[in-house]
């Protein structure tokens, strides 16, 4: 072969070796992501570049990724048909962080006028090509630019602080265009060179990767052998020697290797919304999340201008954790992709608040970098942005599911979720005109169906003002109690909030279209009624009554008062325009058992 020249790698990449090989034991699986992507990476330029110089796609090859595996020798080999590195690309691009070929081409792109167009070819640092030391003792990079008439092989190893390049001169290896990568697997990560492990890795991180991932797989299909009869056995049967000889036939197991197609090309998030049918989100909602039911709504959409992202976003038809449960914000339910690969679904309320973290869906992002981090998205102003449009988005599809015909879905959705939107009254101010027209209550008119704020305001008095509610441990106590009956006299609906949480969440939401909520179990309670000579009359005639009653009790009451607001009981317990109302108080007591 040709003569290796030895090469001293900067000292960045030496610290960054380093720090791979002996440092980092977690998630070593992310190499194979980081070595797709720098493929897919040199496909986009290679198409990118064709598109003003054709002669560099003059190699009918097409764009394509290959993985091979050798599990028992520990290899796995990565090939891809794209732009290749020359000599000095090698050099600069495997020798030295600051000089990141990616970041170089996309500097050229910026200085070209006709830029812009691509942006899917915005590319970062990140710890990319040297995570094939993750896994690997050596690192062979076999790679032709269409640039160069020479084919130039890399070689690495864990532990070295120099590497080699020689050109490839066995004619076997040649290579029309394009890199490929051997991985010579450390003894104990040989495990990922099976098969089935690569073909798992690619379809949970590179599943949607625009260029046809290919990966080399054992297939079988069953055919059927002639077998001649053993003759002792036909005479044993006694039969005719003359006969013709009888024909048996065997099915066997034909075993044989192909490549395999093992992404899906177009994500569905790329493609137009007017053409993906109800039945494929359908399908990618179930394959995506593991489901087996069908989500209750999507909305598909891309945002352009400052931030530019596209997404798909579901609500489930039912909440995992059962309606009772505690919010957990951990859920896996966003998988992130920047630039269609996979970056990560473990988020803690990065992307949505935690009410909202039953939301299922993709968010491809071409603006953040692929080795984005959770600090990195805890700062990123880009991330914000994302989390707005997100948020209002989801209150769309939750909305649309509120005005669909079938009512029976709002009311799924409410029985699963109407919790977490409660418990947004109360976490998510900015929000509160979202959230408020989805809340769903009884009420003294409606005690079977829930109804909207939206039905009680249009069903309030021409003179009524304020949206009353009482606040009770089930629909049946609330029914009975006597700060009703004036209410029901005057034919004033009063929402039943029957939810512990329900008291809060008013309280917090405090206005609905310029509406106060008025607790009909405050002191205060006015119903727009007042006769003051008749109340002053009434005042002198039982005073000494009250004034009696209030020495009799003692602390027990705070103040013992006249009212107006009981049409048939002789007297109610109130709660303090300032204090706790029952329900508070029995919650309150519920919490320090
Ligand atoms: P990044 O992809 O962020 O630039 P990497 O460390 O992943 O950083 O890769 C470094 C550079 O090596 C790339 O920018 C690219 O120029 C070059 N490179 C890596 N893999 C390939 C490949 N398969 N084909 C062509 N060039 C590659
Ligand atoms: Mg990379």
């Amino acid at each position: 072969g040709s003569p290796s020249e030895k090469y001293e790698y900067q000292a960045e990449v030496s610290r960054l070796m380093d720090l791979i090989v002996n440092s980092l034991y977690s998630n070593k699986e992310v190499f194979l992501r980081e070595l797709i992507s720098n493929a897919s990476d040199a496909l986009d330029k290679l198409r990118f570049l064709g598109v003003t110089e054709p002669e560099l796609l003059k190699d009918a090859v097409d764009l394509d990724i290959r993985i091979q595996t050798d599990k028992d020798n520990g290899i796995i080999t990565i090939m891809d048909s794209g732009i290749g590195m020359t000599h000095q690309e090698l050099v600069d691009c495997l020798g030295t962080i600051a000089q990141s070929g990616t970041a170089k081409f996309l500097k050229a792109l910026k200085d070209s006028k006709d830029a812009g167009a691509d942006s899917n070819l915005i590319g970062q640092f990140g710890v990319g090509f040297y995570s094939a030391f993750l896994v690997s003792e050596r690192v062979e990079v076999s790679t032709k630019s269409p640039k160069s008439d020479k084919q130039y092989v890399w070689v690495g190893e864990a532990n070295a602080s120099t590497y080699t390049i020689r050109e490839e001169t066995d004619p076997a290896k040649q290579l029309p265009r394009g890199t490929r990568l051997t991985l010579y697997l450390k003894r104990d990560d040989k495990g990922f060179a099976h098969p089935e492990k690569i073909e798992k890795l690619v379809k949970n991180y590179s599943q949607f990767v625009s260029f046809p991932i290919y990966t080399w797989q054992e297939k079988g299909y069953t055919k059927e052998v002639e077998v001649d009869e053993d003759p002792a056995e036909a005479k044993k049967e006694g039969e005719d020697e003359t006969a013709e000889k009888k024909k048996k036939t065997k099915k066997v197991v034909e075993k044989y290797w192909d490549w395999e197609l093992t992404n899906e090309t177009q994500p569905i998030w790329l493609r137009s919304p007017k053409e993906v049918s109800k039945e494929e989100y359908n399908e990618f909602y179930r394959k995506t999340f593991n489901e087996y039911l069908d989500p209750l709504a999507s909305s598909h959409f891309t945002t352009e201008g400052e931030v530019e992202f596209r997404s798909v976003l579901f609500v489930p038809p039912v909440s995992p954790t059962g309606k009772d449960d505690i919010v957990n914000p951990k859920t896996k339910n966003i998988r992130l992709y920047v630039k269609r690969v996979f970056i990560s679904d473990d988020f803690d309320g990065e992307l949505f608040p935690r009410y909202l973290s039953f939301i299922k869906g993709v968010v491809d992002s071409n603006d953040l970098p692929l080795n984005v981090s959770r600090e990195i998205l805890q700062e990123s102003r880009i991330v914000r942005i994302m989390r707005k449009r997100l948020v209002r988005k989801a209150f769309e599809m939750i909305q649309g599911i509120a005005l669909s015909e079938n009512r029976d879905d709002y009311e799924t959705f409410w029985e699963n979720f109407g919790k977490h939107l409660k418990l947004g009254c109360i976490e998510d101010r900015e929000n509160h005109k979202r959230l408020a027209p989805l809340l769903r209550f009884f009420s003294s008119q409606s005690e079977n169906e829930m109804i909207s704020l939206d039905e009680y305001v249009e069903n309030m008095k021409p003179d009524q003002k304020d949206i009353y509610y009482i606040a009770s441990d089930s629909v049946t106590s609330a029914k009975n109690t006597p700060f009703l009956e004036k209410l029901l006299e005057k034919d004033l609906e009063v929402l039943f909030l029957v939810d512990p949480i329900d008291e809060v969440a008013i309280q917090n939401v405090k206005l609905y279209k310029e509406k106060n909520f008025i607790d009909i179990s405050k002191e205060d309670l006015d119903l727009g009624d007042k006769n003051e000579d008749k109340e002053k009359e009434i005042k002198q005639e039982f005073g000494q009554t009250c004034d009696w009653i209030k020495k009799r009790l003692g602390d027990k009451v705070a103040s013992v008062q006249i009212s107006n607001r009981l049409s048939s009981s002789p007297c109610v317990l109130v709660s303090g325009k300032f204090g706790w109302s029952a329900n508070m108080e029995r919650l309150m007591k519920a919490q320090t058992v």
